[in-house]
């Protein structure tokens, strides 16, 4: 029988191989066999928590309610994960020259862990702490979660994480940065994002736009797939970076 992922794991492979500059685009997706649960869906956050606690007027208002649960939520359950295979295959492309840059939705710090070097996060970084006040930024493993609100050293006002809430801006240089990948790739590689956020959502559409070939990774059909997707390999991602890093390493594809 045709095996249909290994055929476009080839395709893609062969893709990338010939690519002057590729670049990735994830989302909650990649980071499930991690153990991280996306926001929405069956056995999302959403389902468990109240959401209102990343919304910024709440949270300033109601700063320790809130992070009672932004602990339990980001840093004793999101905290524990480690980068699966996925994470490390992006890594182990980047280091072998196949892959620019990521740009992450994710906010979990696991690509970084996994070894990726020129991580754009397009939502900013939960291991990092923001000042409400002056700005400041902390990281988390210098902060003591046993007393909170946590305080900033500097001023004593209110640290937040350093992902964006419900309503704010995205980060400018991430935003950028982001843009400049988007102008330059002439590949786009798609890995467990359903593209239901904007703006973010927006980046592969603007990169198709610009003439860039895009791979997708996901086992369910997203508001890519039938749209500008080019090559569509239906799988979870963790299950599949063996194949596609062995596909990279073969000399030919044809
Ligand atoms: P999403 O929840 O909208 O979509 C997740 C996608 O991943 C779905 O299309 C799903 O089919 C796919 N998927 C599930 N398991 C997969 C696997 N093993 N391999 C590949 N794909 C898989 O996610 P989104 O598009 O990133 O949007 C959600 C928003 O929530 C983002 O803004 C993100 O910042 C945030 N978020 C982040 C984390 C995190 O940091 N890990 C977790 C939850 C939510
Ligand atoms: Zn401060």
């Amino acid at each position: 029988m045709l095996d249909i992922t290994k055929v476009n794991i080839e395709k893609a492979a062969k893709i990338i191989k010939s690519a002057k500059h590729v670049t990735a685009f994830t989302g909650a997706g990649i980071s499930v066999e991690s153990g991280i649960p996306p926001f929405r869906g069956d056995g999302g956050i959403w389902g468990k928590y109240d959401p209102k606690i990343l919304d910024l007027p709440y949270f300033l208002a109601n700063p320790l309610d809130s992070w009672i649960v932004i602990k339990e939520i980001f840093y004793e359950f999101f905290g524990k994960a480690k980068p699966n295979n996925a994470h490390k295959m992006l890594a182990e492309m980047e280091s072998l020259g196949w892959l620019k840059a990521i740009i992450t939705q994710n906010i979990d710090n696991l690509h970084q862990e996994a070894g990726s070097k020129n991580v754009i996060e397009f939502h900013g970084n939960s291991k990092i702490l923001v000042c409400t006040n002056c700005g400041n930024k902390e990281l988390i493993n210098k902060i003591n979660l046993g007393k909170l609100p946590p305080k900033c050293e500097k001023c004593k006002s209110l640290l937040k994480p350093d992902f964006i809430f419900f309503g704010e801006g995205i980060p400018q240089n991430a935003y950028q940065q982001s843009q400049s990948e988007v102008k330059n790739a002439d590949v786009f590689i798609l890995v467990g994002t359903s593209g239901s956020v904007i703006p973010a959502s927006y980046l592969p559409f603007e990169a198709k736009k610009n003439g860039a070939t895009i791979i997708e990774i996901n086992p369910e059909k997203t508001n890519y797939t039938d749209e500008i997707t080019d090559v569509f390999i239906r799988a979870k991602a963790g299950e599949i970076s063996q194949q596609f890093i062995e596909a990279l390493n073969t000399k030919n594809n044809d």
